[in-house]
């Protein structure tokens, strides 16, 4: 049982307590500490990228709620960076200090099912799927739904981890296997003409703000390309921004949560999926917009009014991934040279392949022509100079 967010408002100085220790955490807290506060980690690894830059690094398992109240006493408001955090500690932490945005929008986001049931109640356009509690279910399922179909794992799966695409009935064991053999969500294929993403936030007392709708271009499942306003069509944008604002009013969002689309080819919008959280499809507000997602995030959880989202330049974001340290460090003066181009690394020390190590922003005469800039970065990165 959480105690009643009173909607105070916290005042520069105050600190931010942060679920999660990631790269988005440690963005959030360079923005936080910018505007004067504070902030606090807490997670169970140590030396992390928010760890690194934060007042106190609180390190224990999600799962010790004794630690999690600790940790809330010793802060102002708690967010969280990820939405993989436990349900429990977000509630354990709201018994202390307001939670925003609150533990349900966590609890419907963190679990597919019940995400799909969010959507799908309020009215929100989603592929068609079928729930899946067990190995039993699953034939059935994917004979109402036909192949090719999509598994997804229930719970905790980000970055196309924890999903099986199905294209014949015969595949339904392999898959079933493949996901972990727990609780899933079978999803209808959808074959979209691309993949686009409204970020917005949402204040305490209501206002809302967006950053346009984003072109999400992918490699072998991981974001690899964002490119800001990278849409043309007017009214599919339109429709994109207004579902986002449904999203955020429904779930009674206060922060920043990212919706996920699957754009078809005749326009259509279906919702992919949600993150409650800044979202690495943002990034480029971080140098390219007035208010980056980071610092709307944080105005947003201390009640603070909502800063404009409008653009400075046309950009474009690329991830850097572990694959690129696979030569030895890479050559960082040679993506430097290019003086529009901001460089983002997020201290991990093991450059796993698949890892998101950093990212770029890089401007240009409009979204295209930044994209192609921050590709031949990165390329210039990858063949060393
Ligand atoms: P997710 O982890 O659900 O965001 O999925 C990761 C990626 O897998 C998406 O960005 C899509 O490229 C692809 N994908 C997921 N679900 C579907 C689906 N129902 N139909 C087609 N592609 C999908």
């Amino acid at each position: 049982m959480s105690t009643q967010d009173d909607g105070r408002i916290i005042a520069p100085g105050a600190t931010i307590g942060v679920l999660g220790s990631g790269q988005l955490g440690r963005m959030l807290g360079l923005s936080a500490r910018r505007m004067g506060y504070r902030v606090a980690t807490f997670s169970p690894d140590h030396d992390t990228p928010m760890g690194q830059i934060a007042d106190a690094e609180h390190v224990a398992d999600y799962t010790d709620l004794d630690a999690v109240a600790a940790f809330a006493k010793s802060v102002d408001v708690v967010t969280f960076e990820f939405e993989n955090v436990p349900f429990e500690a977000a509630e354990a932490a709201a018994r202390h200090v307001p939670v925003r945005p609150r533990g349900q929008v966590l609890h419907i986001a963190q679990h597919r099912r019940r995400e799909k049931d969010f959507l799908h109640a309020a009215g929100f356009p989603t592929a068609p799927f079928e729930h899946v509690p067990d190995r039993a279910t699953l034939d059935a399922a994917i004979a109402r739904l036909g192949v090719p179909c999509v598994l997804k794992t229930a719970g905790f799966g980000y970055d196309g981890k924890g999903q099986m695409v199905i294209k014949a009935a015969d595949e339904a064991e392999a898959a079933w296997q493949a996901i972990g053999a727990g609780e899933a969500v079978l999803e209808g294929f959808v074959d979209f003409a691309c993949e686009v993403s409204v970020v917005a936030a949402r204040g305490l007392d209501g206002a809302f703000a967006h950053y346009g709708v984003t072109e999400n271009r992918h490699a072998d499942h991981i974001l690899d390309v964002s490119i800001a306003d990278g849409i043309a069509d007017r009214a599919t944008r339109d429709r994109a921004i207004e579902i986002a604002a449904g999203v955020l009013e429904a779930l009674d969002v206060v922060g920043v949560l990212c919706v996920e689309f699957f754009v078809g080819r005749d326009g259509t919008l279906v919702v992919n999926e949600l993150a409650p959280r800044p979202h690495n499809s943002g990034h480029f507000s971080f140098d390219a917009c007035v208010t980056g997602q980071f610092e709307q995030q944080l105005r947003a959880v201390c009640g603070l009014p909502l800063g404009s989202t409008a653009r400075l330049r046309a950009s474009a974001m690329v991830n850097l991934l572990g694959d690129l340290w696979a030569h030895g460090e890479p050559d960082w003066a040679s993506v430097l040279a290019d003086p529009d181009l901001k460089l983002h690394l997020y201290g991990k020390a093991a450059p796993r392949p698949g890892r998101k190590m950093g990212h770029m922003t890089v401007f240009g005469r409009d979204g295209e022509d930044a994209a192609s800039r921050a590709i031949a970065a990165r390329q210039r990165l990858a063949w060393g100079g």
